[in-house]
């Protein structure tokens, strides 16, 4: 029963994860105490890392965290807290940083399906590169581009908005 028990939290703390990643993006990252730190992912370089990455350090520092403690306990639900954070830490680098933003050496873009969705909306979170007027701050659920591209329309109507992105 266990066994359950711990697939089910393993897969809610996954998904509650998503919530976390949103929140910490929308109100931490593109806010005055984290925008020091995300600020270089929304400006055009060509380093291979970003201060931004910290933020990845400090996730897999907690996702570690998080087994050791389970570890030391013993206690199967933080085992499983800790397995659903980090298998959400590693779809999030696979989709972000991978699909994405490319960071892998090899180049595949998916053309359609869900994956290309998620990846619009992604590049559109980036046709913003202040700290406010960004749409979609989650990583895994990706609202639907054309309705984020008539939000980012509406927010400078002054000057015509990048269509989504093609890549
Ligand atoms: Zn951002
Ligand atoms: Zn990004």
């Amino acid at each position: 029963m266990t066994g359950l028990w711990f697939t089910l939290l393993t897969l809610a703390v996954f998904f509650a994860m998503e919530g976390v990643a949103w929140w910490t993006h929308r109100h931490i990252m593109h806010g005055p105490l984290g925008w020091g730190w995300h600020r270089d992912h929304h400006e055009p370089h060509d380093k291979t890392f970003e201060v931004n990455d910290l933020y990845g350090v400090v996730g897999a520092v907690v996702g570690t965290g998080l087994f050791i403690v389970a570890w030391l306990t013993g206690l199967w639900w933080i085992r499983a807290i800790a397995l659903g954070v980090t298998l959400y830490g590693i779809v999030y680098a696979f989709v972000h940083d991978g699909l994405v933003h490319q960071r892998w050496p090899f180049h595949w873009m998916p053309k359609n399906g869900y994956a290309r969705r998620l990846v619009q909306a992604h590049k559109l979170h980036h046709a913003v590169q202040t700290r406010d007027g960004a749409v979609s701050f989650g990583f895994v659920f990706a609202p639907d581009p054309h309705r984020l591209n008539a939000i980012l329309k509406a927010r400078r109507n002054e000057r015509p908005s990048a269509d989504i992105p093609s890549a």
